[in-house]
């Protein structure tokens, strides 16, 4: 058991799961995301070995030379946060330089980190409801990301290949499979955690 500054005792052998918030200010948004993953995580649990600890940070926005690929300002601050898993989720539009450039939604950071942008889902969604539900797919879908899980074949999972956000909506659960990915993924991190 370890205990914080401000007196929060945190589970040292537990898996831990931060969220970077990058000036990401709406409320909704940031219940909505943390709520999905509590809930994600919670239904993994009785077949995880270790407690799960899911917490929450708020950052600004890196500085990011507009002829860089954005992760290159935002994945650094990720490794440097302690945690098993971090997922940074940011207002910022995030697109691969590299030709065909092309719009992202999520990006991979290596070393179990990814990162998420809002700005697709809001240029693409009409309405808040819309906009949250996307969300809630798009944050397990990003966990998969940082957990290292490839795209899936079933077309109604989250994990499943989508060309744009409202192919989100088809999205209707988890698989067995990426379940079953997501638990051998957490795992490992867990023994690596123990050694
Ligand atoms: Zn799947």
């Amino acid at each position: 058991m370890k205990v914080t500054e401000d007196g929060e005792q945190t589970d040292d052998s537990a898996l831990s799961i931060v969220l970077v918030f990058f000036d990401v200010y709406q409320k909704s948004i940031e219940v909505t995301i943390r709520r999905t993953m509590e809930e994600f995580l919670s239904s993994l649990q009785s077949e995880l070995s270790r407690p799960f600890d899911l917490s929450t940070m708020h950052q600004h926005n890196p500085l990011i030379s507009q002829f860089k690929h954005k992760k290159e300002g935002f994945c650094p601050i990720l490794h440097e946060i302690d945690g098993s898993i971090k997922i940074g989720i940011t207002e910022i539009g995030i697109w691969d330089p590299v030709p065909p450039s092309r719009f992202l939604y999520g990006v991979e950071c290596d070393a179990h980190a990814s990162l998420l942008s809002l700005y697709r889902f809001r240029q693409e969604s009409t309405e808040t409801d819309q906009l949250l539900q996307r969300l809630r797919k798009a944050t397990i879908k990003i966990f998969g990301v940082a957990c290292g899980l490839y795209h899936c074949d079933d077309p109604g999972c989250f994990l499943t290949y989508h060309m744009t956000i409202s192919d989100l909506d088809t999205g209707m659960y988890a698989c067995r499979g990426c379940r079953d990915d997501f638990i051998r993924a957490l795992q490992s991190l867990n023994s690596r955690i123990g050694a």
